[in-house]
């Protein structure tokens, strides 16, 4: 028997075949199957919209000089577990791990910034200059509970700027990054929220001031009775993960918890002065949320996040049918500054920043506020009549592919009735109809659906014509 161990289950593939086998043979009716739980197909109406914004992102990340990495989608499971922290959520909850036949332990990527350092690390990169700007558009997989804006397969494009110094102007050049990406995407009342969580030297004495308040030293609190259970755990492991809490009753305690900004050294504080003043050089809108912490370990100085203050029309396409105006509560993006990920991932030091912004999120706004992606690709609609037409169809196609024209046909179908009803329903308003007679002449008609008016032309002058039309 073949067994294969995977997420350490051994399945049993023979038996499993043999069960459904014989429950088809029962003649039940076999449920068609359906995407994972939380796991969306992109289809080819919203591929348009998509494109869109891959390729705005391509374009500002070469205007800004970020140059393309892609990496694995899988990774060791420890890359994660050293960087993220073992106790961030993303680890202890929403890793899709697994264990491979030879043993090893990987996870799918949960998120880009370890993968890009990790790559940056084993291939070298400090080589390609310094700081050396990377950019990456590619999906992440976190085992979430499913809800709007939240999802197990989700896609990110994100920005990072590794090696050189830690000045503060990257930290703004990030953000700018991820800015524009949604300003392209026409989202509106965008704001940046930005906090600073200080470095090695500062942080200590802020994380204690943290513990003193929620356990209640030095005062008289029963703090610690409200928490959630995760945070009466953080409290113990990593205070700072107490701000970062969506239970409603731990977003209260925190309203008078002790800020970072009073425990800052003279550095961060400078470092977090100059981010705002290149920020505010930028023009970019944001607001300071001094309990803002991002809950993964790496980061250290700046994090922000980035949100919608707009709402769409009652009238929107609300994901799951929802109706009335809606509010985005959720980040489209976000990020920080890491100068410490390079050692924890056995790197040397090495000053870094970066961000990501959540397509999936900009793509559900985008069409809550009925954004458009813009002109649709032109083609033409190549129609044949006989079987001389349709041979010589497939050169004339090469041809036309050679001049950069695209073209839609369907010569599998014989009919004219069928090949103009899929030519209306593809959207081309310029045909070209190849009949016998064109065929043998090296002619062919070009009709105009919108006015009916056609004229046949010599064929070697029917790019040419496309592209005046097309013009
Ligand atoms: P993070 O890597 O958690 O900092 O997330 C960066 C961005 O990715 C967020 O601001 C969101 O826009 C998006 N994002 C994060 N988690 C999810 C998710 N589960 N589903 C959809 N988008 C997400």
């Amino acid at each position: 028997m073949r067994r294969n161990k995977l997420s350490f289950l051994e399945i049993d593939y023979e038996n499993m075949a043999k069960k459904d086998k014989k429950s088809s043979e029962k003649g039940k009716v076999r449920a068609p199957f359906q995407s994972p739980k939380g796991m969306h197909d992109i289809l080819p109406l919203d591929e348009p919209m998509w494109e869109k914004l891959r390729k705005d992102v391509r374009t500002i990340a070469e205007a800004y000089n970020f140059r393309r990495i892609d990496t694995t989608l899988l990774e060791p499971l420890d890359l994660f577990l050293r960087s993220l922290g073992a106790s961030s959520d993303i680890v202890e909850k929403q890793m899709f791990a697994f264990r491979t036949k030879g043993g090893d332990m990987l996870v799918l990527r949960p998120e880009g910034t370890a993968s890009v350092m990790r790559a940056y690390i084993q291939h070298g990169l400090s080589h390609l200059g310094q700081p050396l700007k990377l950019y990456y558009i590619g999906p992440m997989f976190r085992y979430e509970q499913p809800q709007a804006g939240r999802l197990r397969q989700l896609h990110q494009a994100g920005f990072e700027i590794l090696g050189g110094d830690e000045d503060p102007v990257y930290d703004a050049q990030v953000i700018l990054a991820c800015y524009r990406v949604l300003e392209s995407a026409k989202i509106k009342q965008l704001i940046v929220r930005v906090n600073t969580i200080g470095c090695r030297n500062c942080r200590p004495n802020y994380r204690k001031k943290l513990t003193d308040y929620y356990a209640g030293r030095g005062g008289n609190s029963n703090k610690e009775k409200l928490m959630c259970r995760d945070c009466k755990r953080r409290l113990e492991e990593n205070p700072l993960r107490l701000l970062d809490c969506k239970v409603p009753g731990c977003i209260a305690l925190k309203k008078d918890a002790p800020v970072m900004l009073d425990s800052l050294c003279s550095f961060c504080k400078n470092h977090f002065k100059n981010v705002l003043e290149y920020i505010e050089e930028l023009k970019i809108p944001y607001a300071l949320d001094h309990h803002l912490v991002r809950g993964l370990d790496y980061y250290n100085r700046t994090v922000f996040e980035i949100f919608t203050e707009s709402e769409a029309p009652a009238d929107s396409k609300a994901p799951e049918g929802k109706l009335g105006p809606q509010k985005f509560e959720y980040a489209l993006g976000g990020g920080g500054r890491f100068d410490y990920l390079a050692e924890m991932i056995g790197g040397r030091e090495t000053s870094a920043v970066g961000g990501a912004v959540g397509l999936d999120r900009v793509v559900e706004v985008m069409k809550a506020f009925g954004v458009s992606s813009g002109r649709a690709v032109e083609k033409v609609f190549l129609i044949h009549i006989g079987d001389l037409a349709k041979k010589k169809s497939l050169a004339l196609i090469e041809m036309l592919r050679h001049e950069g024209i695209n073209v839609a046909e369907t010569l599998g179908k014989e009919s004219l009735k069928a090949q103009l009803r899929s030519a209306d329903k593809g959207g081309s308003s310029v045909v070209l109809i190849f009949g016998q007679k064109e065929a043998l002449e090296d002619s062919i008609i070009i009709r105009d659906l919108r006015t009916g008016a056609q004229e046949t032309i010599p064929l070697h002058k029917i790019a040419a014509e496309v592209k005046r039309r097309f013009k």
